[in-house]
C-alpha cells in the first residue's frame, strides 16, 4: 500500500500496525506489532489477550505502584479466567533504575514455563521488559498505566550500562493496553512528563531537518508529519488534558504511541529525539553519578525544550565567522578533549572515549567539510532556524498545562544546564543544534545566553 499524506493525517492508530507501506522517501515502512487498545476499559480485554499469544503461564512484571495501579486486576481477571501466572514485583521505592540489574532480576524471574512478559507500567519497566523480550525471545504485552514518555513502542531500549545512557535493540511489546480509565488518574507530574516529552518533538523536528542540511541525513517528510500532527493534536487540547478528560488523555497516550511508531517506520528516533533528549540523557547520567533520585524523563525533555528554542532563537540572529570556525576545528586536542570527558562522564568516561574512536566523531577532516557545507547553505539553515517555534510559544504550551518552566524549578542546578551544552553532546552523536554551534565555534557565546536566561 502507498503513503500519502491523506493516509497519514486520517490513520486510526490500529492502521499504522502490521502493514507495509510503500513512501516517496524510498522506504518500505512497517510497524510490527499487533494490537493497540487505549480506551475505556482496555483492561479487561487481558485474559483475552494472553490467550491470543497461547500463554499458559504469562510473568507479571510490575513495582509495587503500578501493581496496585493495575497489576492486581490484572492479577485478577487472570485467576477468573483460570489462566496461571507469575509475579515479579519491584520496590515502589527508591525510583527503579534502566540498569543492569534489573534486567538481571527480571531473567532470574522468568520461569521454565514463562511463555509471555506481561508488563504492568511505563517507562523503566517496558523499557526493560522489551529489552528482556528480545534477549529470552519471549514476546511482551504491555498494559500500561501511564502517559509519561514516548519509548513505548520504540524498537530501542535506552538502559544505564556501566553508568553510560546507552542504547540497544530491543522487541515492541506486541500488544498495548491503555485503560483510560487508568491513564487519567495518573499522578499529574507522569501526565506532565508525557505531555513534556511530546513537545520535545518540536524541537526533535527542526533538529532532523538541520542534520538533513548538514549531514544530506536521509529525511521522511510523512513520518515527520506523523509527529506534526501529534503535536497539533496535544497543543490543541491542553485544556481537556488538564481537566483529565479521558479523550485529551488518550490523545496524549495515542501521541506518545505514534511518535514512537514514527520512530519505527525510519528506525531511528529522529522523528522523536533531538537536543532536548540529549539534554535530558546528559542529565539523567549526572544524577546517577551523583547518586541523586532521577527526575522522569519527560520532565527534563519538557523544560530543556524551552532552552533549545532559546539556542534556535539565538542562531537566528548570528552571522557566524565560518573561517574562525575552521580555525578553531583545526585546532581540535584530542587530549584536552579525552581530558574533558573523564572531568564530566565520570565512571562512564572510558565509554565515550572508545565510542568516539569507533564513530570518528573528533575527525578534524569531516568536520572542516562540514562548516563548509553549512556555510554554503548558511541562509537555508537560518530560514530554519527562524521557522522554529520561539521560547515565549513552548513556555506558554507549558504555562497553560501547569508544568515546570525553568531547571530550577524542579531542582536541577543550572550549572548542569551549562555542562550539558559544553559536553552532553558526547552522549550521543546524533547531529543536532548543540553539535552546530560547537561545529561554528559558538558554544561559549550561546552557553552565556542560556546562563542569562534561566537565572531570570
Ligand atoms: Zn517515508
Ligand atoms: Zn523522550
Amino acid at each position: 500500500m502507498k503513503l500519502t499524506a491523506e493516509k497519514v493525517a486520517g490513520m486510526d492508530i490500529g492502521g499504522f500496525l502490521g502493514e507495509h507501506y510503500a513512501c516517496a522517501c524510498g522506504k518500505d515502512h512497517f510497524m510490527d506489532m499487533d494490537n493497540i487498545f487505549i480506551e475505556s476499559g482496555a483492561i479487561n480485554r487481558v485474559a483475552e489477550v494472553v490467550r491470543n499469544y497461547k500463554s499458559t503461564e504469562p510473568l507479571i512484571i510490575a513495582d509495587e505502584n503500578t501493581f496496585k495501579v493495575a497489576g492486581e486486576k490484572v492479577a485478577h481477571l487472570l485467576d477468573d479466567a483460570g489462566i496461571k501466572y507469575r509475579t515479579h514485583i519491584f520496590p515502589g521505592k527508591p525510583v527503579l533504575v534502566p540498569d543492569e540489574k534489573t534486567a538481571g532480576s527480571i531473567l532470574f524471574a522468568i520461569g521454565e514455563k514463562t511463555d509471555l512478559l506481561l508488563a504492568v507500567g511505563t517507562g523503566v519497566i517496558n523499557d526493560i521488559t522489551k529489552y528482556v523480550s528480545r534477549r529470552v525471545n519471549i514476546p511482551e504485552v504491555l498494559v500500561a498505566t501511564a502517559p509519561s514518555m514516548d519509548g513505548f513502542v520504540s524498537d530501542t531500549a535506552a538502559p544505564t550500562v556501566g553508568n553510560l545512557k546507552s542504547s540497544f535493540p530491543c522487541n515492541l511489546p506486541r500488544t498495548i493496553l491503555g485503560d483510560t480509565d487508568i491513564l487519567k488518574d495518573a499522578p499529574e507530574v507522569m501526565i506532565l512528563a508525557g505531555f513534556g516529552d511530546i513537545i520535545g518533538k518540536y524541537s526533535a523536528l527542526t533538529d532532523w531537518q538541520l542534520s538533513r542540511i548538514v549531514n544530506d541525513e536521509y529525511y521522511c517528510e510523512l513520518t515527520a508529519q506523523i509527529t506534526q500532527d501529534v503535536l497539533d493534536k496535544c497543543v490543541a487540547n491542553i485544556d481537556a488534558m488538564t481537566r483529565r478528560e479521558p479523550a485529551a488523555i488518550k490523545d496524549v497516550m495515542e501521541g506518545l504511541i505514534r511518535t514512537g511508531i514514527a520512530m519505527s517506520y525510519v528506525n531511528n528516533s529522529r522523528p522523536a529525539s533531538g537536543s532536548e533528549h540529549h539534554y535530558s540523557h546528559y542529565l539523567e547520567m549526572q544524577y546517577l553519578f551523583q547518586g541523586k533520585e532521577a527526575l522522569l524523563h519527560g520532565t527534563k525533555v519538557g523544560i530543556t525544550s524551552i532552552i533549545v528554542a532559546k539556542l534556535y532563537e539565538t542562531l537566528a540572529n548570528e552571522q557566524p565567522d565560518f573561517d574562525a570556525a575552521i580555525a578553531h576545528a583545526k585546532a581540535f586536542s584530542q587530549t584536552d578533549w579525552e581530558r574533558n570527558v573523564r572531568k564530566y562522564y565520570d565512571s562512564a568516561a572510558e565509554g565515550v572515549i572508545c565510542a568516539a574512536k569507533t564513530d570518528k566523531r573528533n575527525d578534524i577532516d569531516a568536520r572542516i567539510k562540514r562548516i563548509e557545507k553549512i556555510r554554503e547553505h548558511w541562509s537555508e539553515i537560518q530560514a530554519l532556524a527562524k521557522s522554529a517555534k520561539s521560547t515565549a510559544f513552548i513556555e506558554n504550551i507549558f504555562r497553560r498545562a501547569g508544568a515546570p518552566l525553568r531547571p530550577k524549578d524542579v531542582g536541577i542546578p543550572n550549572e548542569l544546564i551549562n555542562d550539558a551544552l559544553y559536553i552532553g553532546r558526547e552522549v550521543r552523536t546524533r547531529y543536532s543544534i548543540i553539535h552546530l554551534l560547537e561545529d561554528l565555534g559558538l558554544t561559549e557565546k550561546c552557553a552565556a545566553v542560556i546562563d542569562k536566561f534561566i537565572a531570570e
